[in-house]
This record gives structure tokens, sequence and C-alpha cells, in this order.
């Protein structure tokens, strides 16, 4: 048996049919009450790193032009958010930013509130265990091998992230691809299985139509060809199916996206309503290499492994 038929059998068990009804049941909820079944919060404008590719900072620049930048959420008030989502049903809650782990005390709280936390961070600040309560699915951010991980996040810090994460099986390495890092995926991949995570994942970056970073033609290919070789050699660590990689190309999860139907709804640091978590414009779909919605379109399309891959990222 070769190895895609033995994924394809474990994908097809009674654990992932259980994992794909609950899904299907929060769409339904979602459609009959008009409640979306996750919520994303951006925690707080505030970053310890200035990234090149930071989409965050882009969309809060584009408010800050537009004189319609208000200041963050106090813990109080965002404590009676969390609350108020999880009133109305809301089970799952992405937490990004900014960096939501200079607001740490928050993360204490969402983790009590919400049965489902994601937080997406850059790893330089270790994330506790949290006693007795659900533990998060951390995404930590691992851009590059050390020296272009550094030179896109602005800072030394990747041997200090490596030893943040190291054996914590609650993280998964979010790696955005870009044309600065599109040809280091094996090394990257070859890098980060030694530090015993959970796993890795890649998403593309997305922004405007003549943004440099954008990958395209040429260096789309290659990075999808690297993607395609380190799936058949790590194929337990890489949390990505082979329909979210051609979602990557043809774009097809943006006519359904979630953030755009009211599945996700995400918000600003002030507690505005904001278009989607990569920024507020819908110029930005046609370059979309979000990996939310590219994940809820191949589930909603029932495949199966897919399902099977995405037991480790639970949304
Ligand atoms: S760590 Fe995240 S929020 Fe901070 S600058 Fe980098 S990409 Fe932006
Ligand atoms: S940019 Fe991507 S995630 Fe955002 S609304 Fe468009 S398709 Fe959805």
């Amino acid at each position: 048996m070769t190895l895609s038929q033995n994924s394809l059998l474990r994908a097809i068990s009674i654990d992932n049919i259980k994992r794909a009804i609950p899904l299907g049941m929060g769409q339904l909820k979602r459609h009959l009450i008009k409640v979306p079944f996750a919520v994303n919060y951006d925690l707080t404008y505030k970053c310890n790193l200035k990234c090149e590719h930071c989409y965050f900072f882009s969309s809060v620049e584009e408010k800050r032009r537009e004189n319609a930048l208000r200041p963050e959420l106090t813990d109080p008030q965002w404590l009676e958010v969390f609350k108020y989502h999880r009133s109305r049903g809301i089970t799952s809650a992405a937490i990004t930013g900014g960096e939501p782990t200079l607001r740490m005390n928050l993360l204490h709280e969402a983790v009590k509130i919400f049965p489902r936390i994601q937080i997406a961070t850059n790893g330089i600040i270790k994330i506790p265990r949290f006693p007795g309560n659900k533990q998060p699915l951390i995404w930590t951010s691992i851009d590059g091998r050390p020296e272009t991980h550094n030179a896109i996040r602005g800072a030394e810090i990747y041997d200090r992230v490596i030893e943040n994460i190291r054996d914590d099986k609650r993280v998964l390495i979010s790696t955005t691809l870009t044309t600065s890092n599109y040809d280091e995926i094996e090394d990257i991949v070859k890098e980060t299985i030694k530090s015993n995570v959970a796993g890795i994942f890649f998403l593309f970056y997305t922004g405007y139509p003549k943004d440099p970073l954008l990958l395209k033609g040429k260096y789309l290919r290659k990075a999808i060809q690297s993607i395609s070789k380190v799936m058949n050699e790590y194929e337990d660590f890489i949390v990505i199916s082979k329909m979210m990689i051609q979602c990557y190309i043809t774009k097809a999860h943006v006519s359904d996206c979630i953030f755009k139907n009211g599945g996700v709804q995400s918000f600003y640091p002030n507690g505005e309503k904001k278009f989607c978590v990569m920024g507020n414009s819908p110029l930005l779909c046609a370059n979309c290499g979000c990996i939310v919605p590219v994940a809820s379109h191949c589930i909603s399309k029932f495949d199966p492994e897919t399902i099977e891959k995405l037991k480790k990222f639970p949304f």
C-alpha cells in the first residue's frame, strides 16, 4: 500500500467523520441565527518586532491615514467582548495582533472563556501552560533559515524562538512565503522538525496586486514544488493537504471565504469590526494566501486528506 493510500484510509475514519460534524453544525447555526462560529481578535497594536511582511501594521497604517484609529480596548473591555461572544455560542477564538503575548493576562482569561483558542505569535515570549484549562494551539512564525528569518523579522531572534518552542506539542510552525524565502522551504522543514513541535504549515503572503513580496509565476511554482517535496518526505510533520496547495494557486477559496460569508468575524484592537484577518479591504482577496479560508474551503468539500491533516489545526 502506498503512503497516500494509507493517508486516505486513515482519513476516512469514524473519528474524522465525527470531527467534520461539529463544523457542519457550526455552519448551520450560523445560517439560522447569523452568529459566526469563530472570532479573530487583533488583541493589541503593540509589537516587539517590525517585520517586512506585516499585514497587520499595513492595515493599521491605512486606518491611521483615515484618522480612524482609536485606542485599543482595556482588559475589562476585552473581557466583556470575550464573554459576550461566548454567550452567543461562539466556541473558537483566534488571537492575533500586534503581538498577543504582550497582553498575556488576557490570554490567561481567554483560555478560561473559550473552549478552543489559537494564538498567533512571533515566539519571542514563551507562552506558559495554563493549568486547569484546555491548552491553546500556538502558531509560531518561522520564516526562513536563521539568517533569513532574522532579516525578515528585523532582529536576531531565531535561536530564542526555537528555544521557546522546543518540545512544545501545542506549537505549529507558521511560515509565510514571500519572494524573500520561497526557496528555503526544504531547509526550514529540515531545521524546525528538530524542535519536536506538532508540525508546520505554510501560508502565502497576501497583499495588494503590485506588492513585490507576492509570489507569482515561476516563484510560486518553485514554492509549490518544494512544498510537494517536503510533503512526501515529512508527511506527518506537514499540516497541509494537496487540495489546500491547489487553492493557493487557483484561489478557489476566495469565493466562499469564511471571513466574507460571516463564518469568522475579525476585530481590531479597538474592538471595531475588520474585513478579515489579512486586512480591511476586499482588494486583498485576489492575492489571498490565508490558510484559514483555504482549510475551510477544503473541509467544505469533505476532502479526506484535509480533514486528517487538520486534526492538528482545529479552529
Ligand atoms: S511579529 Fe507579527 S505583528 Fe509584529 S511586526 Fe511581525 S508580522 Fe507584524
Ligand atoms: S483576503 Fe482572504 S481571508 Fe480576507 S476576505 Fe479575502 S479571501 Fe477572505
